[in-house]
């Protein structure tokens, strides 16, 4: 059975209470009944004193008689005396034990003492029933014990004054039991009611309900674990929150790697797939060489072709291992501060070449400005953009490029007035081998990585890439980067 802690100190405190108001009040008692006893020894031994002396002095002035006579004849008289003297109802004995004299009226006392025989043998003896004590004593002269004297000694006063100091104690024990249990129990139960405050709020952190104020009003312990609960509480919390912030972590992270595995899959797919079409292209033409090996034409043919089809080999295997190795391994860039309107200018000189072949023109509308980036892969960045530019391009057709400040960052905008992309495709155009039109892409040796490789790139130089598709009327790219002030 539990019994709770209110109880348990209510039980407690009135129990000890008890126990120590009983314990004062029996130890006062036998204290007093002592004291009693002693007081009433002494005085009867000193009666005992006076009475040898008084029988002693009136036996000397009979000496010649003999003792059992001189107490027949004396006898009445000595105890009448001796009573007045001690104020106590006195009976002589003679060595019989017979009664020779009483100081009441005789026999008005009906003794049953049973101490006489001892006092009869020369020694001091008493006895008590509830209302008297029979002492008795032997009196002793030159010629050795010739009587015994017995005091009556009434106990009714002694009796009296323990009954009214029991009443004193049971009245003041009761009291004090009351007042001590109503001061012990306001005290104990602050107490139990500060422990049960922190018993709830320990409930309250079991079902996950953080609350860390304080409500104790006092200065100890009990304070002091409340500050702790308090304390452990916010701890608690915050590990809790770490721990489903790492779970949160943990699940994306999970997610991340499967969607990279399945990224990883399909790239190996792909690569595969990919690296197939050229080299069946190259195996036709080996064959066809050799069973026609003095055709003039096949040979030209096969030379073009094999040729065309080794450098998109050579490109895609190029690109694959540079984009996989940027997925899987930490570079460290060589970050360093680059002029944009000079950087894109170069490129723009070269491009241009090959745009003019396009039949294409480009307008370069560039301002100054910094940022912090490595070169090598910046330059990568806008050469396959501006490549794609020129390759889904139309004849006659145009690229913008210009740049400008915004929010931070430097924007460079790139704008051909190509074939466009489609609004379906403009999540995909990122991904490793996408393609909008094959068909296309195979007239112009694109692969699908060039996108890709770019994206990767960019986010890399803490740099951002989107497309603004205008569609129709061509493609329109965006690539920002901090601006280095
Ligand atoms: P690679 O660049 O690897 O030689 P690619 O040019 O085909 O091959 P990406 O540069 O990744 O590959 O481009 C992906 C696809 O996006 C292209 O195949 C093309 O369909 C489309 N695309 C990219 N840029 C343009 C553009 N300026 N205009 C129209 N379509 C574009
Ligand atoms: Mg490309």
């Amino acid at each position: 059975m539990r019994i709770s802690i209110r109880t348990k100190s209510n039980l407690f405190l009135a129990g000890l209470l008890l126990l120590t108001v009983g314990m004062l009040s029996l130890l006062v008692l036998g204290e007093v009944k002592k004291e009693q006893q002693v007081h009433y020894e002494s005085l009867l031994s000193q009666q005992s004193k006076v009475a040898n002396i008084y029988i002693n002095q009136s036996y000397a002035l009979h000496s010649g008689i003999e003792s059992n006579e001189f107490l027949k004849s004396k006898g009445p008289e000595l105890a009448k005396q001796i009573g007045i003297l001690s104020d106590m109802q006195v009976i002589l004995y003679n060595m019989k034990g017979a009664k020779v004299g009483n100081s009441f009226p005789m026999d008005s006392y009906n003794s049953i003492n049973t101490t006489i025989p001892y006092a009869s043998k020369n020694k001091v003896a008493y006895e008590v029933d509830d209302e008297f004590l029979y002492y008795s004593t032997p009196i002793r002269t030159t010629d050795g014990q010739i009587a015994v004297v017995e005091f009556i000694y009434p106990l009714k006063e002694n009796i009296n004054f323990l009954k009214k100091i029991i009443m004193i104690f049971v009245y003041i024990g009761s009291l004090v039991f009351v007042l001590s249990y109503i001061i012990g129990y306001i005290y104990f139960n602050s107490i139990v009611s500060d422990i049960l405050k922190l018993k709830k709020h320990i409930d309250e952190i079991k079902i996950g309900g953080f609350k860390k104020i304080q409500i104790l009003k006092r200065n100890d312990e009990l304070k002091d674990l409340e500050q702790g609960i308090c304390f452990m509480d916010s701890r608690i919390e915050e590990n809790i929150k770490t721990m489903d912030k790492e779970q949160e972590q943990l699940k994306y992270a999970v997610e991340k790697l499967k969607i990279l595995e399945k990224q990883q899959k399909r790239f190996i797919g792909n690569i595969t797939h990919e690296f197939k079409t050229p080299l069946t292209i190259i195996r036709a033409y080996v064959d066809l060489i050799e069973m026609y090996t003095d055709d003039p034409l096949l040979l030209e043919d096969a030379k073009k072709n094999i040729s065309k089809e080794t450098d998109k080999l050579l490109d895609m295997v190029e690109k694959a291992l540079h984009l996989s190795s940027l997925e899987k391994y930490d570079f460290e860039f060589n970050a360093e501060p680059i002029e944009i309107m000079e950087l894109l200018s170069g490129i723009c000189d070269r491009i241009n070449v090959k745009a003019k072949k396009f039949e294409l023109t480009m307008f370069c509308d560039l301002n100054k400005a910094y940022i912090l980036a490595d070169h090598e892969s910046v330059m990568q960045i806008f050469i396959n953009i501006l490549d794609n530019a020129i390759k889904y391009n139309k004849p006659n057709g145009q690229i913008f490029i210009n740049n400008y400040i915004d929010n931070g960052n430097v924007c460079i905008v790139i704008r051909d007035t190509g074939i466009g992309i489609p609004i379906e495709s403009k999540d995909k155009i990122f991904q490793p081998f996408y393609r909008v039109d094959k068909e296309r892409s195979r007239q112009t040796s694109g692969i699908g990585l060039g996108l890709a490789l770019v994206k990767k790139l960019v986010e890399m130089q803490n740099g951002t890439i989107e497309l603004i598709n205008i569609e129709e009327k061509g493609t329109t790219i965006k690539v920002s980067f901090p601006h280095l002030l």
